[in-house]
């Protein structure tokens, strides 16, 4: 048997969702990140979230049992700050909305971050990333300098982020407002799914066969499928089993797991004839002794005994296999009680 590990040489991982969900760490994570590194993947962690520095971001993955470095880290500021530098001549001022993630990127690349209040003339850009912190006064900033012709950078575009107990308003949200404001929305984005955080962290890592592997299925899945990379989607964040059976097809992962121990485990893929795939037959689709069957138009499930994931695969390819819309409420609720029932 051949694990993700064994198959991709380097896993480009998300972080929120993933591996912790606000302070706190993923069950599974650090074991499983252990174990895929033990079976000779690299890991590079790949976040759209932009208010921390990547030394910030590595010190809080090695408190929660990751070694990580650094120079592991890749952050939609980095992203965003190299599309600026592209743009821009060294020196010039860039007005930073967000953590202090933004100011270092900026400032990493040679341009000068500056902050609301002490904007002197208009800023040649504005580069918008997630901040606890962000204020009305810097949306305002970032609308009167973008209306005045500074060219407008966003880092990242998710609307919401988990936080313990649900979901809070993320960059994407924030995004909006100044949106709103103005009447259009950024210049550019640099996270996922838009391909310049995607292929900074490939460029950096020289990966031959790099793996995405995310939570969301409109950042992280829809990314990957953007610069044409493999993902495996793991189900300890945003994404909810009926969530999933409704992908649209430009965000369907390639494989599946429950958490990062999917990594160094027997892979899960979701669709296609490879071995691990769900088998079909004149019923349905098969795996493991999970079943799922399409009757008129309604996906039912047999979750079995083994585990839940295999029912969510079988399901995944039975619901995607359909031209029309599939009612998956009731192999979804199946699904999901499975899971509760034998955990992860
Ligand atoms: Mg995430």
């Amino acid at each position: 048997m051949t694990t993700l590990a064994g198959a991709y040489d380097v896993a480009l991982l998300d972080l929120d969702g993933v591996v912790y969900i606000g302070e706190h760490a993923v069950a599974g994570a650090a074991q499983g990140l252990a174990a895929a590194r033990e079976q000779g993947m690299s890991l590079t962690f790949v976040t759209n979230n932009a208010s921390r520095p990547p030394e910030v971001v590595a010190e809080h993955l090695r408190d929660l049992g990751v070694p990580a470095q650094a120079h592991e880290v890749v952050t939609s500021s980095q992203a965003g700050a190299a599309i600026l530098i592209e743009r821009f001549p060294p020196g010039s001022e860039v007005l930073a909305v967000g953590g202090p993630g933004v100011d270092e990127a900026i400032h990493a690349v040679g341009l000068v971050p500056v902050r609301a209040g002490s904007v002197a003339r208009t800023p040649a850009a504005v580069l918008q990333g997630f901040g606890r912190d962000v204020a009305w006064v810097d949306l305002a900033a970032a609308t009167v300098a973008i209306a005045a012709g500074a060219y407008w950078v966003a880092t990242n575009t998710d609307v919401t982020l988990p936080v313990p107990g649900g979901r809070a308003p993320g960059n994407g949200a924030l995004v909006s407002a100044v949106a709103a404001a103005l009447g259009r929305g950024p210049d550019e984005v640099a996270g996922k799914p838009f391909p310049a955080l995607m292929r900074a962290s490939i460029d950096r890592t020289d990966a031959r066969r790099p793996l995405v592997v995310g939570d969301r299925l409109d950042t992280d899945i829809a990314g990957a499928r953007t610069v044409g990379v493999p993902s495996l989607l793991v189900m300890t964040g945003v994404t909810d089993v009926a969530g999933l059976l409704r992908a649209d097809p430009a965000e369907r992962p390639d494989f599946i797991g429950a958490d990062l121990l999917a990594l160094s485990a027997e892979p899960a893929a979701t669709q296609g004839d490879s071995e691990s795939a769900p088998r079909r037959d004149d019923r349905g689709w098969a795996r493991g002794d999970a079943r799922t069957e399409l009757h008129d138009g309604r996906l039912i499930v047999t979750p079995g005994e083994g585990p839940w994931i295999e029912a969510l695969q079988c399901a995944c390819a039975a619901a995607w296999s359909a031209a029309g819309a599939v009612d998956v409420a009731a192999a979804a609720d199946a699904i999901e009680a499975r899971r509760r029932t034998v955990g992860p």
